[in-house]
């Protein structure tokens, strides 16, 4: 339970940060709120030499508008989420999501950017930005570029991060006004990692869908996009025979581990469950 040593740099720009990063190559990582790297470093199943701490970058934080979309600075935390009006107003799908990850404790000081650039499939965030179509800001040793977070996750704690990069940013498209959203997650206790997760965001007009994207979490090991799903309930009411056939297509996209959450065919049911109670809920908060 004792991590190995290390030592401890504190960078107050993204240009140092991306410096020491490449100068250390597999020798150093970056550490936010260190929720989920310092668990692994106690448990030695991470050991690096050096760790960046991007704590002191005032520029990684913060939540503001950028046209029509909401650029948050990767070291805001998961509570200020939940405390923004902003958000609130604009993609509530974020506070409600934020509110079922871990415990107050833990969500005072884990990030968006850590939550997102883990690459653990138990992390929340990464398929609600799947759902959102979010937008990764990375600087590395290159200069800057932006990944779409539907093309970041390549495996479990594999990503498109390089040596060197820093994730800087998360910018989400606002969805349009009068959308439904909903994160619906079964954890076995308080705190727990999903069992199994659905994220939805969806417009109707006329009582009928006229967009839908769908996250899963957990079920998989990365987090996955339900393209099919979200086509089959495209144009339906939400009726019950179209949302069958749509839980039917995104569970056969997963593809999850058994483990002590359950068995696999057991969690890909409950991603079906997930599924469904989202969907309801993203249509009751729906207008049009
Ligand atoms: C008891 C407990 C329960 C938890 N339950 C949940 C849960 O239910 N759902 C959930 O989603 N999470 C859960 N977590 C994890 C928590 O949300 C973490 O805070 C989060 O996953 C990682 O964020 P962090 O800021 O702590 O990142 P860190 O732990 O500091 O970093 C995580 C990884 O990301 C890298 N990294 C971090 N920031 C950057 C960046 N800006 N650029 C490049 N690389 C970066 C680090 O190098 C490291 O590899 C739980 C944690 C604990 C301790």
């Amino acid at each position: 339970m004792i991590p190995g040593s290390f030592s401890y740099h504190r960078p107050s720009s993204v240009q140092e940060a991306v410096g020491l990063l490449a100068k250390l190559g597999d020798d150093g990582r970056a550490l936010a709120g260190g929720h989920s790297l310092i668990p692994m470093m106690k448990l030695r199943l991470a050991e690096p030499a050096h760790l960046v701490d991007l704590a002191g970058i005032a520029d990684l934080k913060g939540i503001r508008s950028d046209g029509n979309d909401i650029v948050i600075g990767a070291m805001t935390t998961q509570h200020d989420l939940i405390g923004s009006d902003l958000l609130g107003a604009k993609i509530p799908l974020l506070r409600e999501t934020s509110l079922q990850i871990a415990d107050p404790q833990v969500r005072y000081v884990g990030t968006l950017g850590g939550n997102v650039a883990n690459g653990d499939p138990g992390n929340d965030m990464p398929a609600v930005m799947l759902c959102l179509g979010a937008t990764y800001h990375l600087t590395g040793k290159g200069g800057e570029r932006r990944v779409p977070a539907r093309e970041f996750y390549q495996g479990a704690y594999f990503t498109a991060l390089e040596a060197g990069d820093v994730l800087t940013a998360v910018r989400i498209p606002v969805p349009p006004a009068g959308h439904g959203s909903a994160y619906e997650k079964l954890k076995r206790k308080i705190g727990d990692y999903a069992t199994a997760a659905a994220a939805v965001v969806l417009t109707m007009s006329g009582g009928k869908v006229v967009t839908c994207s769908i996250g899963l979490t957990n079920v998989a090991e990365t987090p996955l996009w339900a393209e099919e799903a979200a086509k089959i309930l495209t144009g339906s009411t939400l009726d019950a025979a179209t949302v069958k056939k749509a839980v039917a297509a995104a569970e056969a996209i997963t593809a999850p581990a058994s483990d002590a959450r359950g068995p696999a065919h057991y969690r890909t049911k409950m991603a079906g469950v997930m599924l469904t109670r989202a969907l309801a809920r993203a249509k009751a908060k729906a207008r049009g």
